[in-house]
C-alpha cells in the first residue's frame, strides 16, 4: 500500500437543484445515510455531505449540497453553486410543473457555473406509478437534447439512487484525471 493516497484525494462539489419538494433532501438522505423521511416538510438540516465513493482503486470525495429549502423563494445564492463540478437537476415524475421547471434551473446553472459541469437529469418518485405524469421517454428526449445523463430514482424504494449520484461522481473522475 502506497502512504501518497491522501495526496490523490479528489473532493468534488456537487449539487442538488430542481423545485420544491420533489425529493432533493430525500436522494441525498438516501444516498448518504440510506434513510427516508416520509414527512419532510422541509430540509432535513445539513448544507453539505461528503461521502466517499471508490472509483478504481481511488477514494473520491463526493460533497453533496441541499439547498435549504430557499428553492422555494427561488433565491438560490451564487455562493452555492461556487465551484460545482457535478450537478442532479431533480423533478418529480408525478408533477409536471416540477418537470417544466427544469429549463429556468438549467439556465440557473449555467449562470453561476461552469458551462461543463457534469449534469445528470433526475425523474424522481419512480415508486408513484398511478401518478405518473411525466413518461420516461419525455426525460430521456429532455436529457438528451440538453447533453445531460438521465435516471429515474425513486428516494422512497432506493431504485437508482446510488447509480445516479455515482454515474456524475465517475464522470467527473473521467474528466479530470
Ligand atoms: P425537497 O424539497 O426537494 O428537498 O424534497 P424532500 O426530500 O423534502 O421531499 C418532499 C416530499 O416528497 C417528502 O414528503 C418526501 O417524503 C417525499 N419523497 C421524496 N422522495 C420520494 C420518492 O422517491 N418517492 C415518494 N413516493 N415520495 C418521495
Ligand atoms: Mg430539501
Amino acid at each position: 500500500y502506497s502512504q501518497d493516497d491522501s495526496a490523490d484525494d479528489y473532493l468534488f462539489k456537487i449539487v442538488l437543484i430542481g423545485d420544491s419538494a420533489v425529493g432533493k433532501s430525500n436522494l441525498l438522505a438516501r444516498f448518504a445515510r440510506d434513510e427516508f423521511y416520509p414527512n419532510s416538510k422541509s430540509t432535513i438540516g445539513v448544507e453539505f455531505q461528503t461521502q466517499k465513493i471508490e472509483i478504481k482503486g481511488k477514494e473520491v470525495k463526493a460533497q453533496i449540497w441541499d439547498t435549504a429549502g430557499q428553492e422555494r423563494f427561488r433565491a438560490v445564492t451564487s455562493a452555492y453553486y461556487r465551484g460545482a463540478v457535478g450537478a442532479l437537476l431533480v423533478y418529480d415524475i408525478s408533477r409536471r410543473q416540477t418537470f417544466d421547471s427544469i429549463g429556468r434551473w438549467l439556465n440557473e446553472l449555467h449562470t453561476h457555473s461552469d458551462m461543463n459541469v457534469v449534469s445528470i437529469l433526475v425523474g424522481n418518485k419512480s415508486d408513484l406509478k398511478d401518478g405518473r405524469e411525466v413518461s420516461t421517454d419525455e426525460g430521456k428526449s429532455l436529457a438528451e437534447s440538453e447533453g445531460l445523463f438521465f435516471m429515474e430514482t425513486s428516494a422512497l424504494d432506493s431504485s437508482n439512487v446510488t447509480a445516479a449520484f455515482e454515474t456524475v461522481v465517475k464522470e467527473i473522475y473521467n474528466i479530470l484525471s
